[in-house]
């Protein structure tokens, strides 16, 4: 990728920042890969794309650090579970072998699985080497017939988050506009009913929590083309521009792909959540406000009042048991502001947020929700979170998966949000199983019994005082 394409992409327009001052996307500092490189970010954007064969093209660590990191899930299509790779070696890279290798590997993807496309990651090595993936991607798509697209994005480019850029680009360049989608089943149409067509760009269907929210749109006659990438086919990539509306789910990780959309296909977009009642409605609010269709209007009014009804009215026993209870969460992008928003929904009291990974319109989000005295907790270290738990009395901590053990070591209840989780959150229905979690977590009976004093160190102090006494 040339330096001009990489520039570009940093300096996202629609970005709020970059209209206000031009400032661009702040230049990576060392370090700033650690919770990811470009490459890491562009796969675990394009992996859940279920029916695509996902080849690495690297030495095999690389497709080690981002395979499967996701607990994304998939209704049908397992493909994109299989790591492929083409595994160079230094060997490849002494005997310039690294496009041979890459042709063959598309070769035996397609004839191993027949998927519909291929995808191929660059990633250093090879960029450094100057492999040319584009023309062995265009001559593999000439010779088998297969789309082949290459996404270049080796992980020096930049971060996690330029690496999403660049996999939405790819989108855009190679996929999105290469077929029309099918027409709705007048048959299986309600009487009277227009249906809309929207995409969802940065949803992930982590836990196959997407399906808490795919019936209320079904209902509602809100047809989702695609979810880039949750649960996604690649000829559902492929019908994009034909959305009336985007809704930007993952704060501004994709957002060169909404902005693409709008100016190319004039398809309008607006950013959202679905982490928590209140955002879960203005979402559902917010897309038809942008279709504008007076009977959807309606129709989604009333689907909002009887499920807020409903889901109120379940959460009320959890409610009491987590009112006022004090959170540090600690994670990135989006769920920084809106998981406070589901949190708020519940009573309890967020006193920090993690901001390492936020963007300046994520952590202007965060501003809005919780005033100005929220602390945004940039240091990530074990004994960063520690104190943090300690000076503002947090009773859990949530977080990624990685901070598991610095919470339990330090006897502190978790809760996993980020990727790897096992559990739903979004929509309605994810709010019962949030406050599920969050009370099983904290009302677990081992806190009590891990915080109490070991059995030999209560018989050491009663020796000690027993001793003290005697010389007294
Ligand atoms: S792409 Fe580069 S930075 Fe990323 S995992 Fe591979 S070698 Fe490391």
């Amino acid at each position: 990728m040339k330096a001009k394409d990489i520039a570009e992409l940093m300096d996202e327009p629609a970005c709020s920042h970059n209209k206000k001052e031009k400032s661009g996307c702040a230049k990576p500092k060392p370090g700033a890969t650690a919770g990811g490189c470009a490459f890491d970010g562009a796969q675990i954007a394009l992996l859940p794309i279920a029916d695509v064969a996902h080849i690495v093209h690297g030495p095999i660590a690389c497709a080690g650090s981002s395979w499967d990191n996701r607990g994304t899930r998939s209704s049908g299509a397992t493909l994109y579970r299989i790591g492929m790779t083409t595994d160079l070696t230094e060997q490849d890279v002494i005997m310039g072998r690294g496009e041979k290798r890459l042709f063959h590997s598309i070769k035996q993807a397609i004839d191993d699985y027949q998927p519909p496309a291929v995808f191929v990651y660059n990633t250093c090595v090879p960029a450094l080497t100057g492999d040319d993936v584009d023309a062995v991607c265009k001559a593999a798509q000439e010779r088998w017939g297969v789309p082949v697209v290459p996404v270049d994005c080796a992980g020096f480019y930049g971060t996690k988050n330029l690496g999403n850029r660049i996999a939405g680009e790819a989108m855009v360049r190679h996929v999105i506009g290469t077929r029309e989608p099918q027409p709705v089943d007048a048959a299986l149409r309600p009487a009277g009913m227009r249906i809309h067509d929207v995409n969802l760009i940065g949803e992930y269907n982590i836990a196959g929590e997407f399906w808490y929210v795919l019936p209320l749109l079904d209902e509602l006659g809100i047809r989702v083309l695609c979810t880039l990438s949750g649960d996604a086919r690649f000829h559902e990539v492929q019908t994009m521009h034909r959305a009336e509306v985007n809704m930007m789910v993952c704060s501004k990780a994709m957002l060169n792909v909404a902005r693409k959309l709008e100016e190319g296909y004039g398809t309008p977009w607006f950013e959202g959540s679905f982490y928590g009642i209140t955002d879960t409605s203005q979402a559902l609010r917010d897309f038809a406000r942008l279709i504008d269709d007076a009977d959807l209007t309606a129709r989604t009014e009333a689907l909002i009042e009887r499920e807020e009804q409903r889901i109120r009215t379940q959460l009320e026993p959890w409610r009491q048991r987590l009112q006022g209870k004090r959170v540090l969460l600690y994670t990135g992008g989006v769920k920084s502001w809106s998981v406070i928003s589901a949190l708020q929904d519940l009573g309890m009291n967020v006193v920090a947020t993690g901001t390492n990974k936020s963007t300046e319109e994520d952590k202007a989000r965060i501003r809005e929700l919780m005033g100005d005295d929220v602390k945004m907790q940039e240091d990530g270290s074990p004994r960063g979170l520690l104190n943090t738990v300690a000076e503002y009395q947090a009773d859990i901590l949530i977080a990624g998966g990685r901070n598991m053990y610095t919470a339990l070591k330090a006897r502190v209840p978790f809760l996993d949000i980020n990727q790897e989780r096992e559990f739903a959150y979004a929509g309605y229905g994810g709010m019962l199983e949030l406050v599920r979690q969050l009370a099983l977590t904290m009302e677990s009976p081992v806190w009590e019994q891990v915080r109490r004093p070991a059995p030999w160190q209560t018989a050491r102090s009663a020796q000690g005082e027993l001793l003290t006494a005697k010389t007294a």
